[in-house]
């Protein structure tokens, strides 16, 4: 049996997409990843996302993977207007609940 890993898919261009993607390459020769939507060039909102219009937070560790998988994205993400803070001295919550 050829065991060679030559050709994985991704379906899904999302974080969790992108990410798998990332770390197939490191174990196929080639890796193609299928999205629903046309790409944006910037942090633009999409139809595949809708989450996406919701303020998101990644916590420290998430940021430190990521970083290992794509070195220097957090220049690249503050470039893009990402804002940076300590999440237990600088963020207060307000819920109306
Ligand atoms: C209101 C809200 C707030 C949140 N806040 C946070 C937060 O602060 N921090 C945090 O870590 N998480 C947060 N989350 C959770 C986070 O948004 C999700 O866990 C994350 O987006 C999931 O990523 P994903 O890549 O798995 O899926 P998605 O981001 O949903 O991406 C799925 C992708 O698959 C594509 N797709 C779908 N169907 C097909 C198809 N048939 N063919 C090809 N492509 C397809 C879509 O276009 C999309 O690009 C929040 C979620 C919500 C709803």
């Amino acid at each position: 049996m050829d065991t060679t890993r030559q050709h994985a898919i991704v379906i899904g261009g999302s974080m969790s997409g992108m990410l798998t993607a990332r770390i197939l390459s490191d174990h196929y020769e080639r890796v193609t990843l299928i999205e629903r939507d046309e790409l944006p060039e910037g942090a633009e909102l999409r139809d595949g996302t809708p989450q996406a219009r919701h303020a998101h937070i990644l916590l420290g560790k998430g940021l430190q993977i990521l970083e290992t998988l794509f070195p220097g994205i957090k220049v690249e993400m503050v470039s893009q207007g990402a804002a940076t803070q300590h999440w237990g001295r600088e963020t207060m919550v307000y819920r109306d609940c």
